[in-house]
């Protein structure tokens, strides 16, 4: 099977959730097995000999696929949330949404020096989710930070927000 394939299988929702937004539906792809076995696989790929302890979701979409990274990577799963959802103490990142500012949290204990980590989100649009998350992360003092995607975007060069020396990996591109 081909990244081609699995590609085709995303479903686009124009004007979803508002006029002019070109919505990359994830469940299309989810929802077929070979098609997520694939997925498994190619997200995979490149991290077997990383030694990665943790893999780090971003509610709500990179829930979906970094549990399942974690297994895989013989790795734990971490969840970052919205806010008011984790119920320990957390520390946080605000960041600059079209509309307004989002905030994003983590347990505070969730990592430690020696964490080799993975960040997963569905999508890279503007990066702005994603690099909130990453500043998030860096602020707990991990070994190493990979940022990791299903799709990208690639005309909203949201990439070109993160440092040079951080490998930022999508699978499939718009
Ligand atoms: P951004 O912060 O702009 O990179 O947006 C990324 C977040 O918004 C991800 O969590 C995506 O799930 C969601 N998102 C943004 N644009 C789209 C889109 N066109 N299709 C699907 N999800 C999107």
């Amino acid at each position: 099977m081909s990244l081609e394939k699995l590609k085709k299988s995303i479903r686009n929702i124009p004007d979803f959730p508002i006029p002019g937004i070109q919505f990359k539906d994830v469940t299309t792809l989810f929802k077929n097995a070979d098609n997520l076995k694939e997925l498994t696989k190619e997200l995979n790929k490149k991290y077997r000999n990383k030694g990665i302890t943790k893999i780090i979701g971003i509610e709500s979409r990179g829930f979906i696929m970094a549990p399942i990274m974690a297994l895989e990577l013989n790795a734990g799963f971490i969840p970052i949330r919205k806010p008011g959802k984790l119920p320990y103490d957390t520390i946080e990142e605000s960041y600059e949404k079209e509309y307004g500012i989002d905030t994003i949290q983590i347990h505070k204990d969730a990592l430690t020096p020696d964490d080799i980590v993975i960040i997963h989100d569905d999508l890279l649009a503007t990066g702005g989710t994603m690099l909130a998350a990453y500043k998030l992360v860096k602020k707990m003092g991990v070994k190493k930070i990979y940022i990791n995607f299903i799709i990208e975007l690639e005309e909203l060069k949201g990439r070109d927000h993160f440092p040079y020396d951080i490998e930022v990996d999508s699978l499939i591109k718009f």
